[in-house]
């Protein structure tokens, strides 16, 4: 059995604030350690239940925030960014039994976490798709579903634990954390690690969630950004639409061709 996990830093136990998340900041080494040992305990969890061979993709900031040191010898990492258009899904493919994601957290535009954002904060401030507020998750969960594999597990806030069940109502989800105004008031560590290790073990035991939906045969992008210089230069991608000083709207069938425009212009 073939496992891929994309595994972020904002949706895990205790981060509050960006420096956490910040390689360059003492702040950060306490919680890549944490990371890295919740990415290690779905990777444990995976194991119970058979995982064989499993795929990480490092999908936060440099892309080299996990180190080996955690994972199991199964377990092959994917550190940085190649340049491919699936990002923090790099490696994903039609030979994977299931996906996971671990450490996400809520979207642009709305209040699941002090560190809410998609994608790029500094330069976007929401996107939607289908005109619902879209996710790095919501995204990344279509990515997985293009390649026909079942995402049967997502960590982090209670917001995007929340929006993934509505994407896919039988989904695990472990939340570790909720947000009240800027702060997060979070489970410990310790039982996000065991939380998650055995939700890996019965997401993947649990047949009934082997399915994969269709994805929508039509896709409406809206990209919000934070200055209108930016929505002004993507406009000129090709397809693309002005539709406000500060939104650029991108309408395409096929979804790689969404997540190309998003390559060319977050
Ligand atoms: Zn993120």
């Amino acid at each position: 059995m073939k496992v891929f996990i994309s595994a972020d830093i904002e949706g895990v136990t205790g981060v509050t604030a960006g420096s956490e998340t910040n390689k360059d900041h003492p702040d950060y080494k306490d919680f890549q350690v944490q990371m890295a040992k919740e990415v290690a305990a779905a990777c444990e969890g995976a194991k119970e239940a058979g995982a064989t061979e499993i795929v990480i993709k490092d999908a936060h900031g440099s892309a080299r925030n996990l180190i080996g040191d955690h994972l199991p010898d199964e377990a092959a990492l994917i550190r940085g960014w190649s340049g491919h258009p699936y990002r923090m899904m790099q490696g994903v493919d039609k030979s994977f039994n299931a996906s996971f994601f671990i450490g996400y957290h809520a979207p642009g535009g709305r209040e699941g976490n002090p560190l809410a954002h998609t994608f790029k904060g500094k330069l976007i401030s929401k996107i939607t798709l289908n005109g619902d507020l879209a996710s790095e998750l919501s995204f990344n969960m279509l990515t997985s579903f293009y390649e026909k594999v079942p995402v049967v597990l997502v960590t982090g806030d209670e917001m995007i634990c929340a929006d993934a069940r509505e994407m896919l109502p039988e989904i695990h989800t472990v939340a570790v954390k909720r947000c009240v105004g800027g702060s997060t008031i979070n489970i410990s560590p310790q039982s996000s690690i065991e939380k998650i290790k055995e939700s890996a073990r019965t997401a993947l035991a649990d047949p009934g969630k082997n399915f994969v939906p269709e994805i929508p045969e039509f896709f409406t992008l809206t990209i919000h950004y934070n200055d209108f210089q930016e929505a002004y230069k993507a406009s000129f991608y090709p397809g693309a639409e002005l539709i406000s000083p500060k939104a650029v709207q991108y309408e395409n069938e096929d979804y790689p061709e969404i997540l190309r425009m998003m390559h060319f212009v977050i």
